[in-house]
């Protein structure tokens, strides 16, 4: 038998899964449920979601068997997480590596296996998704890419629980007044002191995932003809709805920011500056149509937007990309308005 070697960045992998706050955690339906539809793709009664812990693999979720999980150093998905290749034994009695392994000479008797890795956000192979029968097997070229497919969706999975996590985190640090500090009153978005709290967990989670700091700075165009024109009251009902369209346009985990008076601002993750100026553009559509329904009116409402992208994933100015979107956003006054220039 040849027991799992540990892989070369084990105590990342290890930090990543353990981040992941999902260990010994009780059934989730949602992971339930996917596994359901697996027994029925790959006709096996026995499918697990795994994640391997330090001395031992733990089923997060399970079909077809009543372990909880076993020693890491007997597992099959412990050889699974060295590749994203996915794994197959076909008769794990033929398998030098598994032939004499007491899950396969005893209880629960393991001949088939076929398992993929299963990443964190960051990157790490965390756990596994895999299938086990009593008899040996093999899976078919269909089979093959649903293995791929279900461990995409419970990637996502994964990452929903990690962001829940660090939403949880940044909210618990905070008491109730304080939070209230950093948040703008009349729309509910973060307020420039919010930003500033929040850009450190930002960095670090664009450090971990390989991406950049992008930040779009907006100013709502001519917005004092409506304050003129119909009162300061339904300047305020426009300036609520603009942060609504506003947290409509972008991804939940990126931040939407009541820079001050009819200024606003989107700090999100991106891959590319490409990616953020597609995201400015949403934005500047969703104002500009439809009209907003304010006081019994239709008011047309545009922005115009910069936007900056921080230039290394390293070191980060927050100044000066506040500052380089700023002038952006100037030049975009300055053509015209409602359009997004990039800084
Ligand atoms: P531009 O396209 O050049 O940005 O024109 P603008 O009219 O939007 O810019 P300007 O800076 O001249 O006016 C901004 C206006 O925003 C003036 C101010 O009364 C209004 N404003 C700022 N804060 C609030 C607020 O909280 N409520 C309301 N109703 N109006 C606000
Ligand atoms: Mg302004
Ligand atoms: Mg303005």
């Amino acid at each position: 038998m040849k027991e799992p070697t540990l892989p070369l960045d084990e105590a990342q992998r290890q930090a990543d899964m353990e981040a992941l706050n999902l260990l010994d955690t009780g059934p989730d339906p949602r992971f339930d449920a996917l596994l359901r539809l697996a027994q029925g793709v790959f006709g096996i009664r026995t499918v697990l979601v795994t994640l391997v812990d330090n001395e031992r693999q733990w089923f997060k979720a399970r079909r077809g068997t009543a372990l909880s999980g076993s020693p890491r150093s007997l597992s099959f998905c412990g050889h699974a997480i060295h590749s994203d290749a996915i794994m197959e034994v076909p008769d794990a009695l033929k398998d030098e590596r598994f032939a004499d392994n007491p899950l396969v000479t005893g209880q629960p008797h393991i001949r088939f296996y076929a398992g993929i890795a299963l990443h964190a956000p960051g990157g790490s192979r965390v756990g596994t998704f895999c299938v086990l029968d009593d008899r040996p097997n093999a899976l078919s070229v269909s089979q093959r890419q649903s293995m791929q497919d279900f461990a995409l969706v419970l990637e996502a999975m994964f990452e929903t629980s990690l962001l829940r996590v660090e939403q949880k985190q940044l909210l618990v640090e905070l008491d109730g007044a304080k939070r209230r500090a950093l948040l703008d009153p009349l729309t509910q978005l973060l307020n420039r002191e919010g930003l500033e709290q929040m850009l450190p967990a930002l960095e670090s989670r664009a450090q971990r995932d390989a991406l950049y700091v992008g930040f779009i700075y907006g100013d709502l165009d001519h917005f004092k003809q409506i304050n003129d024109e119909h009162g300061h009251g339904v300047g305020d009902e426009v300036l609520v709805e603009v942060g609504q369209r506003l947290v409509a346009a972008i991804r939940p985990e990126d931040l939407a920011v009541r820079m001050g008076g009819e200024e606003f601002a989107v700090l999100a993750l991106v891959k590319s500056h490409e990616q953020l100026d597609i995201v400015a553009e949403r934005v500047r559509a969703t104002m500009a149509c439809p009209p907003f329904p304010v006081a019994e009116l239709m008011l047309d409402v545009t922005i115009s937007l910069g936007t900056a992208m921080a230039g290394s994933l390293e070191a980060m100015d927050a100044l000066l990309l506040i500052d380089r979107a700023d002038k952006a956003l100037y030049q975009a006054k300055q053509a015209g308005r409602n359009r997004v220039v990039r800084g």
